[in-house]
């Protein structure tokens, strides 16, 4: 499995970046020229103002001028000269203040608990901490999490530059919950009214699209991958050409209800769902009380009609990833197996070939970490 590391090839770095995607305008120029010098210096590390420069394709003076601003906000310092360099005048290298600022992240995923975490801006978890959710919903549910996340703001030893969260739900670009109805959210605008509540910057986005994220910027995901959550129901997130796909209606990845079998009655009313046989509970159920062999053969049973719902999707995006993100004892064995299978024996090998699906590598923090890079992406243009 590569790591980010590798990837990047020089070890310095802190993960894979999103491409931009918006076409650059006069009046926008600046905000970019800014983010490509915070992004340079987010992945490669300290660096001198002529190489930044070079790397951004930018002038000297241009590159001079955003330095100092960087400098007098607090969010670039300067670090002293390279060393083992012998000829000319020494560069003084610049470099992000990593550890000047922290993120506040917050993962709903799970039906019981809320889990938090301070993050360094690198994406190192500083502080852990978690809360009983006891079946509260609705604006209760809203509340508990106001006091859950000034705990943590209350936690960070520096500046906190802004808030992240993964719901379960359908939640647009501005953090508004359109329909998450196992927590009784319908319409509710959460980035503002916790930002309103917090006096700071706040970023909701769905829980399985910030897991993408956080693979994709942390783990080592490719740019061509698709991230399946499996945990009280079954959701994916899908980044493209390096580029995190949202749709029309912010559902890009909902294949939790995509009808994959004609039995088995499913929380949303209809039958057959495809989080029917894919969540957790339903896993479960399906090994329970068999023999070692049975209970292989259900688990298989399951990753087939995974391999055959993801087959479709697979070939229509040419991805070079998918992602299982969920318990290892159930996902990672027969189950996995026989979604590859499937998947192959049902795509051409153009786009099979090359394809991988293999286990995350966040494991339960993947929530957290993408919780983070929705706040770098937003707050300093940096993922
Ligand atoms: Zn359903």
């Amino acid at each position: 499995m590569a790591t980010t590391t590798e990837r990047n090839g020089t070890g310095r770095g802190l993960g894979a970046r999103l491409r931009a995607t918006s076409k650059v305008l006069p009046e926008h120029a600046r905000a970019h020229n800014r983010s490509l010098v915070l992004q340079h210096l987010f992945h490669e590390g300290p660096t001198s103002r002529a190489d930044l420069a070079r790397a951004t394709s930018l002038t000297r003076v241009t590159i001079s001028d955003l330095v100092s601003v960087l400098i007098t906000e607090g969010l670039v310092e300067e670090l002293g000269t390279r060393p083992g360099q012998r000829v000319g005048k020494p560069a003084i290298l610049v470099g992000l203040r990593t550890d000047a600022y922290q993120i506040v992240a917050v993962d709903l995923t799970e039906y019981g608990r809320m889990r938090g975490a301070v993050l360094s801006l690198t994406g190192e978890i500083m502080v852990r901490r978690q809360l009983d959710i006891d079946g509260r919903t609705g604006d209760e549910l809203v509340d508990l999490l106001t006091r859950f996340v000034r705990r943590l703001v209350a936690a960070a030893i520096h500046p906190v530059i802004g808030v992240g969260v993964g719901s379960p739900g359908i939640i647009d670009l501005d953090g508004r919950v359109v329909e998450a109805p196992n927590r009784g959210w319908y319409d509710v605008p959460l980035a503002e009214i916790l930002g309103d509540r917090m006096g700071l910057p706040v970023h909701v986005a769905n829980d399985a699209n910030t897991a993408a994220l956080g693979e994709f910027t942390y783990g080592g995901g490719s740019s061509g991958m698709l991230v399946v959550t499996v945990g009280a129901g079954v959701g994916a997130g899908i980044v493209v050409d390096g580029v995190r796909l949202h749709g029309q209606g912010d559902a890009a990845g909902e294949i939790g209800h995509v009808t994959v079998v004609d039995h088995g009655e499913c929380a949303c009313g209809r039958v057959g769902c495809l989080e029917t046989v894919l969540s957790v509970p339903a896993l479960r159920r399906a090994i329970a009380d068999r023999t070692p062999e049975d209970s292989d053969a259900a688990l298989a049973s399951a990753g087939r009609v995974l391999g055959v719902t993801l087959a479709p999707v697979v070939s229509a995006l040419n991805l070079t990833e998918v992602l299982l993100s969920g318990p290892r004892d159930l996902l990672d064995g027969p189950l996995r197996e026989a979604a590859l299978d499937t998947i192959r024996q049902r795509t051409m090998p153009a786009i099979n070939s090359g394809l991988q699906l293999r286990m995350a590598a966040l494991d339960e923090d993947v929530v957290l970490a993408g919780a983070a890079v929705l706040v770098l992406s937003a707050q300093l243009g940096v993922s």
